[in-house]
């Protein structure tokens, strides 16, 4: 099977939740995508063979659905995990970056140690949106002054243009379009 034909069915593997969390809000859950072992597999196999001869050092993975295939990339490469969190919730001195919300402001925070300037970093989430988490995250990482740094999401929401918040310097990659 050609490589969009798959992509194309990790897509329609994806459950739509209309009005979750609030009224208005096409929320794209991807449980359905990762309760499926093949799906799965298939997944993950086609983000190692994008990342495989990077050198990457370390995937950030965002809290909390960029964990999960987050750490298994990071296994599969040979590379550390590095969690990047919500307020509070790394027990360690932390540098922290805000990001406008529709309504109010959230922050994420990451370790201050968990980064050198030698490090080649995949930095990872499920999906982008309006872009406010993932270039929060992408600030914390580039204030390391790391060595690269590319962006994995599974799903983009291009309707939102969040890529357009992102630095273009560094490689962005979206499996699946909405
Ligand atoms: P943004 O900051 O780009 O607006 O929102 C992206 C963040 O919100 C990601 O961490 C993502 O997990 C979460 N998010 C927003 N909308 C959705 C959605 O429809 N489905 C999923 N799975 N996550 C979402």
């Amino acid at each position: 099977m050609s490589e969009s034909k798959i992509i194309e069915e990790l897509k329609a593997s994806i459950r739509n939740i209309p009005d979750f969390p609030k009224p208005g809000i096409q929320f794209k859950d991807i449980t359905t995508l990762l309760q499926n072992p093949v799906y799965l597999q298939t997944l993950i196999n086609l983000l190692v063979k994008k990342y495989q001869n990077l050198g990457i050092t370390k995937v950030c993975c965002i809290e909390s659905r960029g964990f999960f295939i987050g750490s298994i990339v990071a296994y599969k490469l040979n590379a550390g995990i590095v969690p990047i969190r919500k307020p509070g919730k790394l027990p360690a001195e932390t540098i922290s970056k805000s990001f406008t919300l529709e309504y109010g402001e959230d922050s994420l925070e990451i370790h201050t140690d968990a980064l050198t300037k030698d490090d080649v970093v995949l930095m990872h989430d499920d999906l982008l949106a309006t872009g406010g988490t993932a270039e929060a995250a992408q600030n914390l990482a580039l204030d390391f002054r790391i060595a690269e740094l590319y962006m994995n999401f599974i799903i983009e929401l291009d309707f939102l243009k969040g890529r357009d918040k992102l630095n273009k310097n560094y490689d962005i990659h979206t499996l699946i379009h909405f």
